[in-house]
């Protein structure tokens, strides 16, 4: 699936059509550098999944959770740079809790990635454009 978007309303619609399809489990691996548009698109997520709260950036707290009907855990790996950092996120125990997870900067942990996972890629282009393209699942064919 590619959406291209000229906003973060935008972004935040296409993330709503990925949150339709998706099911408790789901890893969403991110990929972009700073300012692409991941916690946004992670917004979206969360309000296509039935959360009312307002969405930010986990930097500090390196996990944020969203209750809704399907609740959602939202991570940014920035920071992680070993497995020891990675369990101290307790990122192992959400993977079994039925959770959509949404990870930031995916990259750095790469190697405990589950299989199969879902990569958001989101490539910046001029201006506000973005262009954000979803694999890893026959549904986003
Ligand atoms: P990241 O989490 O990838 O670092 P954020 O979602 O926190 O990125 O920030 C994206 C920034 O880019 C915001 O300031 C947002 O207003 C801006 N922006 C501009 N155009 C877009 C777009 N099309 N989609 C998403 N964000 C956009
Ligand atoms: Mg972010």
């Amino acid at each position: 699936m590619i959406f291209s978007t000229a906003s973060p309303e935008e972004t935040k619609a296409a993330a709503r059509t990925v949150a339709a399809l998706l099911r408790p489990g789901d890893l969403i691996a991110y990929r972009g550098g700073m300012g692409a548009g991941k916690t946004t698109f992670t917004a979206g997520l969360a309000q296509g999944l039935g959360s009312t709260a307002w969405v930010s950036s986990p930097t500090f707290a390196l996990v944020h959770q969203y209750d809704g009907p399907t609740p959602l855990c939202h991570f940014d790996m920035f920071r992680v740079a070993s497995l020891e950092d990675l369990y101290s996120t307790g990122f192992f125990d959400y993977l079994e809790g039925g959770a959509v997870l949404a990870v930031e900067w995916s990259e750095n942990i790469e190697a405990a990635l589950p299989e199969p996972h879902i990569t958001v890629d989101i490539a910046m282009g001029e201006g506000d454009q973005r262009t954000i393209t979803v694999t890893g699942d026959e549904r986003f064919l």
